[in-house]
């Protein structure tokens, strides 16, 4: 068993974002605390830089770089979001990156990586493996591979996001967050448990890719196809070793959303607080939506992990 990262690596990392990364907001609703009957408090990370708590992890990970793989330079594979936590945390630090995106990625998402500097390669996420590409590119040419979940680093910059939403909100009874391979979570967990060691945690999957809540519920890290589901940030096959040995000691339990529940959550943001929230980062207020009666009169807190959705595709599924 590898380590595993710790709270005081989430702390190290903090000190590392410190005038990168934003602080993003905590925001409430009175219209959905009286839905509720609970408080809940809502952690903004599709207002971070990139559109979402990526960035955090990535750059975090990349700030750790020596003098030679800053010269050779990173790569990685991502169906979005990390890829553009990648580029954009390269772009900062003087590090060049190439990026293995799947061929069908959003258009808004292949767009914003190019942006921010990064040499998009891409492959078909259907027939392809992205790990064997990712690890073939940095062996031949020398490059620093920084998966987007399962790497200590990733982890401990992604629990800066619920680190800085316990330091604003106080103790909390119960942590939702979107769950994809893992990283947003385990992190999550590791604060969590510091600063409010009764919390109960949540990960929140799309109902249609449920592996992770298999793998909490068997024991062992479930593999899948990957799912077809509107929540793309979180269509990842498996869980990683290091996600699942922290996920399996802190969480509660791995719940599921389908994507009708996701839809309605994106209106609800859109339309009650005025916030542009990706599908995926609808997952954590889904699941706590459902679970209403046991979360009566309970602090809570939600990650809204992205932002990241084409202004066509909002459109178009919040008209269907
Ligand atoms: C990547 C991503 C997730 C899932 O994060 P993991 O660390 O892979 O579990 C959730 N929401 C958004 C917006 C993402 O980009």
């Amino acid at each position: 068993m590898p380590t595993l990262p710790t709270y005081d690596d989430v702390c190290a990392a903090a000190t590392r974002l410190r005038g990168f990364a934003h602080r993003t907001p905590v925001l409430t609703s009175r219209t959905i605390d009286l839905e509720l009957g609970a408080q809940l408090f809502f952690k903004c990370e599709n207002l971070q830089r990139m559109g979402a708590f990526k960035f955090r992890g990535a750059f975090n990970a990349l700030s750790r770089f020596d003098e030679r793989q800053r010269k050779a330079g990173v790569v990685t594979f991502s169906s979005g979001n990390h890829a553009q936590a990648i580029a954009l945390s390269a772009s900062l630090l003087g590090i060049p990156a190439t990026i293995l995106m799947p061929a069908d990625a959003p258009a808004a998402k292949m767009a914003a990586t190019r942006g921010y500097g990064g040499k998009v390669v891409t492959y078909d996420r259907y027939t392809e493996d992205r790990e064997a590409i990712g690890r073939e590119w940095s062996e031949r040419q020398g490059l620093t591979l920084i998966p987007p979940y399962d790497h200590a680093d990733v982890i401990s910059g992604q629990g800066t996001a619920a680190r800085e939403l316990i330091e604003e909100a106080g103790e909390l009874d119960a942590l939702f967050t979107p769950l994809g391979g893992g990283g947003l979570l385990s992190g999550s967990a590791l604060s969590a448990r510091a600063l409010s060691p009764r919390c109960e945690i949540y990960g929140v999957e799309p109902e249609a890719g449920n592996d992770g809540q298999q793998s909490f519920r068997t024991g062992d890290i479930v593999h899948i196809d990957t799912p077809r589901t509107i929540a793309d940030g979180a269509q990842t096959q498996h869980l990683g070793a290091l996600t699942f040995g922290i996920i399996r000691r802190e969480v509660k339990d791995v719940l599921t959303a389908t994507d009708d529940q996701l839809v309605e959550c994106m209106r609800f943001f859109a339309e009650r607080m005025k916030l542009v929230v990706e599908p995926t980062g609808c997952l954590g207020f889904a699941a706590a939506r459902v679970m209403q009666d046991s979360l009566k009169g309970r602090r809570v807190g939600v990650i809204l992990s992205g932002g990241n959705v084409d202004i066509v595709r909002l459109c178009a599924l919040l008209a269907s």
